[in-house]
């Protein structure tokens, strides 16, 4: 779809073909440099390893306009890394943090037009990922690789404010301890859709999982991260080594502390404790913070006192400031913002 005929306040959020996308090839140990290219399709052969093994990790940012006009990301180092850390555990050639910064410049440049204006609510999502390309039938890794980076322009995530969901405790689990929770794989998603069809079937907006070794804590669902307020006002998030380290949760424990002066705790947190909490909100790029208004749990149910109609104060309060953050309205903490000249 051409940039000017783009709708920015109607925008859902679905993948919209724009003209320019960047793509790198591995191939005899070592990465080419990369290009823009205009061709949105990949030839394959029938056996390549992302195909057979569902060798593949991507990442998730978005690209803006803030309130003085600039175009920027949100710590791309930080999806940089952990790239790194996604490529390592699933035996991926890794891409540096150079290459990795190098490709979201480019391609959000080449597709200047589809960032969306300041205030629209609507943003640039940008969608990096790498996948083993050769023919893989032994299972092995794959020879050579493809790393590519579209973008689609997605719109406000909340039409018309931000109204609390209902979630369920999950019978099936997310990651296994010492599985790959904790890296963006697609893998951790092929195997969350059955649940999360169950889950809407069923009138649920999404499933919280527990850990798979015990089912007493609180794991995430399956693409978000938890925060939790307790009723004396202190941010606790969970803490586990099969939760995947959102980027957003984590600046939003930041903002917390340094910015709301709120006590801040990254701890396992018991499903028993999370009738005793006060807000609950989801943590995720897409839409910074979903609030929770309910929890049921096999037919029991946790109403939080924030209630179904809005976000928590205190939820909303690290809502605004870190939009706000964002968009430029408020003074970044330093390297959070990364200006795309
Ligand atoms: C991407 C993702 C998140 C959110 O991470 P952000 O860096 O905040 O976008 C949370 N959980 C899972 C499982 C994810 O894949």
């Amino acid at each position: 779809m051409a940039a000017n005929n783009i709708d920015w306040s109607n925008l859902g959020f679905g993948y919209i073909q724009t003209e320019k996308r960047y793509v790198s090839n591995f191939k005899d140990g070592k990465w080419d440099d990369g290009v823009i290219t205009e061709d949105a399709d990949i030839c394959l052969n029938e056996c390549a390893g992302v195909l057979q093994y569902a060798q593949t990790v991507f990442e998730g940012l978005k690209a803006y306009t803030t309130e003085d006009g600039r175009v920027v990301t949100f710590r791309p180092d930080l999806n940089a890394d952990r790239l790194m850390q996604s490529c390592e555990r699933l035996q991926i050639p890794t891409v540096s943090k150079e290459k990795f910064i190098d490709a979201i410049e480019k391609v959000v440049k080449a597709n200047i037009d589809y960032v969306p204006p300041y205030g629209s609510g609507a943003t640039l999502y940008i969608r990096p990922y790498v996948f083993g390309t050769n023919p893989v039938i032994g299972v092995k890794p794959a020879d050579e690789y493809q790393f590519r980076v579209f973008v689609t322009p997605v719109g406000p995530y909340f039409k018309g404010g931000a109204k609390p969901i209902t979630i369920r405790v999950c019978d099936y689990d997310r990651a296994a301890p010492h599985g790959t929770g904790h890296i963006k794989a697609g893998l951790n998603y092929a195997m969350s859709l059955y649940q999360i069809v169950d889950a809407h079937n069923k009138g649920f907006d999404e499933n919280m999982y527990l850990d798979a070794a015990t089912r007493t804590f609180v794991e995430e669902t399956g693409g978000a991260n938890f925060l939790f307020v307790t009723k004396d006002g202190t941010v606790v998030s969970p803490k586990s080594n099969s939760i995947l380290p959102s980027i957003t949760r984590r600046s939003l424990m930041i903002v917390a502390e340094k910015y709301l002066g709120l006590k801040v705790e990254h701890r396992p947190v018991k499903f028993e404790e999370v009738k005793d909490f006060a807000e609950c909100g989801l943590c995720g790029t897409a839409a910074v913070i979903s609030p929770v208004g309910k929890i049921n749990d096999h037919g029991e149910e946790i109403c939080f006192p924030s209630g179904m109609e809005e976000m928590g104060p205190i939820t909303k309060k690290l809502y605004e400031t870190l939009t706000g953050i964002q968009m430029g309205r408020i003074e970044a903490p330093e390297g959070w913002i990364h200006e795309i000249k």
